[in-house]
């Protein structure tokens, strides 16, 4: 049997090899290596998946949250709304351009941000709202909408970890995450849901002025070349990476399904158990469990890690120091909120493995690992 990993890129491939090879070998024919023809290929056919009007690729989701912001003309000192209970790039590019980081709870169940919380920290100088479709489930986007509306705020949704994620409005609608909001950011990052061989992102707006700013300042600030008219950077998703990403988008949906099949697993194995909490999908949400993540009550988590560890077992704390607590925040006098909740899943979590080329033996042997480890061990007091 393959060995168990997280993400398990190497089989991946090597099920699409031919067309894969293919397409790089049509890149390096044509050596268009920056702007060749399938950058446009596969941004149209990215807009035609996900629905929104315009993509604009991108170097990476770091980058791509960062052109949002910058398009969107926020200044120093404005404040911004993300999570704490996130990879740190939502909250990195915040700080970095001089905006301030202003970090609110998640919700316990979903692990995304909560619109109460959202509400209550919204000052004179809050200018936007980041929500994060934490671990590929959408943020509860029509209360995160009405806020905004109600406030003139932004929305930036960063998608990193949710692209082919849907979210049902109470009226029926159904929208993929990434296209609800002001603008949505998402990455190619290898092990995300659609990754590529090396970095990649994309920017996604229903906004033609704002498609056109996006792309400005992501090529240097101009639209005719030579001639910058803003401060912009220097963010492309090369070609050979948007060859790749085209044979990968063909199979998304597949990918998806078959990473809810072993969700599905899991969550049977782990029903009722009373020191599981499995992840929680809300109703009209299709979750596309970029991470499969428990919730552990009275486990000694370090224990059962080392305990799958010793079985060839991987698993991961997404994320271990929550934004708040960074010193990278500290340091600068932001962060030191007061989040019980977001401390409290810190401690809690734990991801297994899962990806698109699982074996039923490995999920077998994750379960029967997990459950053994907590039947076996007294609960910490
Ligand atoms: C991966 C990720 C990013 C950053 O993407 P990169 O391509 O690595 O820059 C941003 N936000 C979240 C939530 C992510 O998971």
């Amino acid at each position: 049997m393959r060995p168990i990993q997280m993400v398990d890129l190497k089989e991946q491939y090597l099920h699409i090899k031919d067309e894969v090879d293919a397409a790089i070998h049509q890149v390096l024919d044509t050596t268009a290596f920056i702007g060749g023809k399938a950058v446009q290929d596969f941004t149209s056919n990215l807009a035609a998946f996900t629905g929104a009007r315009h993509v604009i690729p991108c170097a990476n989701g770091t980058d791509a949250l960062q052109i949002a912001m910058m398009a969107l003309g926020l200044q120093p000192g404005d404040e911004v709304i993300t999570p704490s209970f996130t990879y740190i790039a939502t909250t990195e590019v915040v700080a970095l351009l001089k905006l301030k980081p202003v970090f609110v709870e998640v919700d316990p169940q979903t692990f995304c941000i909560d619109p109460v919380a959202i509400e209550q920290a919204i000052t004179p100088r809050t200018k936007a709202i980041v929500p994060v479709h934490l671990y590929g489930q959408s943020a509860p986007m029509e209360a995160i909408l009405d806020i905004a509306r109600r406030h003139d705020l932004y929305v930036i949704e960063d998608n990193a970890q949710a692209i082919g994620a849907t979210y049902t409005f109470s009226d029926g609608t159904v929208k993929q995450t990434g296209t609800m909001g002001t603008i949505g950011t998402t990455s190619f990052f290898p092990s995300k849901n659609l990754g590529c061989y090396g970095d990649g992102g994309a920017i996604f707006t229903d906004d033609d002025a704002l498609a056109d700013k996006l792309r400005m300042i992501a090529n240097h600030g101009q639209k005719v070349r030579y001639y910058h008219e803003v401060v912009g950077c220097n963010s492309r998703l090369d070609t050979i990476q948007a060859a790749i990403l085209d044979v990968k988008l063909k199979r998304l949906n597949d990918y998806i399904a078959a990473r809810q099949q072993v969700a599905a697993a899991y969550n049977q194995a782990f029903a009722g158990h009373p020191a599981i909490t499995t992840p929680k999908v809300t109703e009209g949400n299709a979750h596309v469990y970029h991470q499969y993540t428990l919730q552990l009550e009275g486990v000694d988590r370090d224990g059962l890690q080392q305990y799958l560890a010793a079985r060839s077992i991987p698993s991961m704390i997404y994320y271990p120091v929550p934004a708040h607590r960074q010193r990278m925040f500290t340091d600068l006098g932001a962060g030191g909120e007061d989040l019980p909740v977001t401390d409290w899943l810190t401690q809690r979590v734990i991801s297994l493995p899962i990806h698109t080329e699982m074996l039923p033996e490995h999920i077998e042997l994750i379960t029967s690992g997990v459950l053994s480890y907590i039947e076996h061990t007294k609960p910490q007091s």
